[in-house]
C-alpha cells in the first residue's frame, strides 16, 4: 500500500466524484480507514501522455502552504509528503518589482515570516517555527503523485472518463456518463453506481453540488469578478549562460499595478510560470489591438520585456493562451444526511489571490476525517449524519473567512504592497 498503514472500520463504499487534488486526497484518507473507495473522474488519466495537459484550463503551478502540507503529512503516507516536498521550491517571501524616479529597475523583498536565524534561537522557547515558506509546486506533478498513491492501494478503484450526470442522495445512487465502443462507434451510455457515502470534489462547477441542492435547502452565492487571467512563461537562461533562473527562485515575484498585476512563480525546470490578472475589458482591448501588448507590459511591468520574456513570445502567449474567468462560491450546508458531502472548490471556490484554494480543500479532507468522522461510528448512518452536521457548522465560518481574505488580498497584492502605509508597517516590523 505504497508506504501507507491500513487502519480500522467496517467496509463502507465511498464514491468520490473528481480526481483533482482534493478528490484524490479524500480517496487516500477514506482508503486508509478501510473504506472500499471508487473514484470517478470526468477527464482521462492525466498520467497518460495523450491526455490534454491540466494547464489548458488551470494554472501550471501553484503555492502549497502549511495548511495543505499538514493534510498531506497526516495522510499517513510518508513517501507522499516527502516526494511532494522534494518536488517543490520554497518561496520565503514576495519580491516586488518596479522602477524608481530615474527609471532604474527596483526589486524589494518582503519576507513572509521572521528570519531563519531567529528560528534557531527562538524555537527552544516557543513551539512556533520561524522562517516558514510557501512552496511552489507543479499542479500536474502533485496530482500524479496522489493518483499513484491511490492506485497502489488495494481497496481503491479509479474510473477515468466518467462524468457525474445525476444523483439520488436519499437512495444512495449516482449516474455517470461514459463512452463505450459499440459497432465501431463511441456511444455515450449511463451507468448506475450505488454507494454508502459520496464525496463531491468535482471543482467550482460541481455537478454534485447541483444535485445536492435538490435535497437540501442550500444557501448559495456565486460571484464572477471582472478580472481574467492568462499564463505566460519566463524561460530559463540559455545553456551558454548556465541555464539557471532569470530571477530569484525563492520568491513569489509581483509586478503590482492599480487595476492589474503580473506575478511569477518558479518551476523546477528553471522557468517561471507567470500570470497576468487584468480587467476583462482591458483584455478585450489589447486582444483587438495586439500591437499594444508590448508597450502595455513595458509601461506597467518594468523589466519583463525583453529581458525575461521576448516581445515575440509575449505576443504569441497573449494571443494563444486562454483568458480565463475567476469565480468565488460560498454555500451551506455542505452535506445531505449521512450520504453526501462536498469538499474543495465544489464547496468554496475562491479567487486565487491568497493562494489558499487548494490548500483549504486539502484541509477540508483532514478536518472532515480527523475531527469529525474518526470520532464517530462511520458505519452508523445516524452517527455519521451528526458528524456531517457538526462538520458543516464548524467549517462554514472558516471557509467564508478565507474566501473573503482571498478577495481582499487582490487589493493588497496589486497596490497594497506599494502603499506608504504598508511599507511603513513592514519597516516598523523589521526593526
Ligand atoms: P479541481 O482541481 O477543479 O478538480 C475537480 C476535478 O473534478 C477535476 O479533475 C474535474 O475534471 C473533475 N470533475 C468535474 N466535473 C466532474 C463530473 N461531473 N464528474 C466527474 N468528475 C468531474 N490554490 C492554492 O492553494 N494555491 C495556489 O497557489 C493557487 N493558485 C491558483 C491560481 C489560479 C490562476 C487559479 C485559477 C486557482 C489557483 N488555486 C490555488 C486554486 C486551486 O486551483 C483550486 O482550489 C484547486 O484546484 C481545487 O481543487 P479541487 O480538487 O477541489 O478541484
Amino acid at each position: 500500500m505504497a508506504g501507507c498503514e491500513k487502519t480500522r472500520q467496517k467496509t463502507q463504499k465511498t464514491v468520490i466524484v473528481g480526481a483533482g487534488p482534493v478528490g484524490a486526497m479524500a480517496g487516500i484518507y477514506a482508503a486508509r480507514r478501510g473504506h472500499e473507495v471508487e473514484i470517478y473522474e470526468l477527464r482521462g488519466d492525466l498520467r497518460l501522455p495523450s491526455i490534454t495537459p491540466l494547464n489548458f484550463t488551470r494554472s501550471i503551478n501553484l503555492a502549497i502552504s502549511e495548511r495543505g502540507l499538514h493534510a498531506l503529512r497526516n495522510s499517513g503516507c510518508p513517501g507522499l509528503i516527502n516526494g511532494i516536498l522534494a518536488d517543490s521550491i520554497p518561496m520565503h517571501g514576495r519580491m516586488i518589482h518596479g522602477s524608481d524616479s530615474s527609471g532604474s529597475l527596483t526589486q524589494k523583498a518582503q519576507v513572509y515570516d521572521v528570519h531563519g536565524e531567529v528560528e534557531e534561537t527562538l524555537t527552544t522557547l516557543s513551539p512556533v517555527t520561524f522562517g516558514q515558506a510557501i512552496r511552489a509546486i507543479d499542479r500536474a506533478g502533485l496530482n500524479k503523485r496522489l493518483l499513484d498513491e491511490l492506485e497502489a492501494m488495494p481497496n481503491v478503484k479509479l474510473f477515468f472518463n466518467h462524468k457525474l450526470t445525476g444523483a439520488d442522495f436519499r437512495n444512495k445512487a449516482a449516474w455517470f456518463e461514459v463512452e463505450k465502443e459499440h459497432d465501431d462507434k463511441l456511444r455515450a451510455i449511463e451507468i448506475e453506481v450505488q454507494f454508502d457515502f459520496l464525496i463531491g470534489a468535482d471543482g467550482a462547477h460541481s455537478a454534485t453540488r447541483y444535485h445536492l441542492m435538490k435535497f437540501v435547502r442550500m444557501t448559495y452565492h456565486q460571484t464572477y469578478i471582472d478580472t481574467l487571467w492568462c499564463e505566460f512563461t519566463i524561460p530559463p537562461l540559455p545553456k551558454e549562460e548556465g541555464g539557471g533562473y532569470r530571477l530569484s527562485p525563492n520568491h513569489l515575484h509581483i509586478w503590482p499595478g492599480k487595476r492589474f498585476m503580473f506575478i511569477a512563480i518558479p518551476s523546477r525546470n528553471h522557468s517561471f510560470t507567470c500570470t497576468l490578472f487584468l480587467p476583462s475589458h482591458e483584455f478585450s482591448y489589447l486582444s483587438s489591438i495586439p500591437i499594444l501588448v508590448e508597450p502595455f507590459f513595458k509601461q506597467h511591468f518594468p523589466g519583463v520585456i525583453p529581458s525575461l520574456i521576448t516581445p515575440e513570445a509575449l505576443q504569441q502567449q497573449f494571443a494563444q493562451n486562454p483568458h480565463l474567468p475567476l469565480v468565488s462560491v460560498k454555500c451551506t450546508p455542505y452535506h445531505y444526511a449521512a450520504s453526501c458531502v462536498i469538499l474543495g472548490d465544489a464547496a468554496h471556490a475562491m479567487v486565487p489571490f491568497y493562494g489558499q484554494g487548494m490548500n483549504a480543500g486539502l484541509e477540508d479532507v483532514r478536518v472532515l476525517f480527523e475531527q469529525f468522522l474518526d470520532a464517530t461510528d462511520f458505519a452508523d448512518p445516524a452517527a455519521r449524519e451528526s458528524a456531517l452536521d457538526a462538520y458543516t457548522k464548524h467549517r462554514y465560518p472558516d471557509l467564508v473567512a478565507i474566501n473573503d481574505l482571498a478577495m481582499k488580498n487582490y487589493d493588497e497584492m496589486r497596490s497594497g504592497v506599494t502603499s506608504r502605509l504598508y511599507l511603513f508597517r513592514k519597516w516598523v516590523e523589521e526593526r
